[in-house]
């Protein structure tokens, strides 16, 4: 396993005004490491399990001990969507390459995409995520979860991720999540989004 979780690699106000400096830190610095430490934590005395990299681990959960189980799901979870929140965020990526080819074809149009999408984020109750994944059948899905439950843990591979836990948008946006979630859409790294993609097919 890893010693620390990764620096955020771009300035914490990289994405003002949409994503706010103070919230970024508090996210990256102090959720994501709690998950992250409370992940390593649980695997301590685990040396096979702390060998593999959090996906795998998510990917297999029967081979985690039930005893700590539901610790993986919740801080493994954490850890590893953190990670890749993070690094799918950049400001001013145009939407385009075969990811934008593959949504289109599949929704019919950025927009009646982004409106699907949104849709989903905006109706999760409490605290979860909003993913575009690439599913086992290898195709585009719009997926949700509750808390940290994984859609790894299904043979999904992460495309897009939008958290909407409370603690990603308050500060600045107090209970607008829809003004959230509208500003995330200028925030996502599409050349990013189109390496994960080509990875996983
Ligand atoms: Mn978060």
């Amino acid at each position: 396993m890893e010693e620390n979780i990764p620096e955020l690699g771009y300035q914490y106000s990289a994405l003002e005004p949409f994503i706010d400096e103070e919230t970024m830190r508090v996210h990256h610095d102090k959720h994501f490491k709690g998950y992250f430490d409370k992940y390593k934590k649980a695997l301590e005395a685990e040396n096979e399990l702390s060998a593999l990299d959090v996906q795998e681990v998510l990917s297999n959960l029967e081979k985690v001990p039930e005893s700590i189980r539901q610790t993986v799901i919740n801080n493994g979870g954490g850890y590893l969507h953190h990670r890749f929140f993070f690094s799918i965020l950049k400001k001013d990526v145009n939407f385009s390459g075969i990811i934008a080819d593959k949504i289109i074809e599949k929704w019919g149009s950025y927009e009646i995409f982004k409106e699907e999408l949104s849709k989903v984020a905006l109706n999760v109750f409490g605290s979860g995520w909003a993913f575009l994944v690439l599913n086992q059948n290898k195709e585009l899905e719009i997926v949700t979860s509750k808390n940290q439950d994984s859609p790894v843990s299904q043979g999904n591979k992460l495309l897009i991720a939008i958290d909407v836990w409370e603690h990603s948008y308050y500060l600045k946006y107090q209970n607008r999540r829809n003004d959230f979630v509208e500003n995330f859409f200028k925030v996502i790294n599409w050349e990013k989004v189109n390496e994960l993609y080509q990875e996983s097919i």
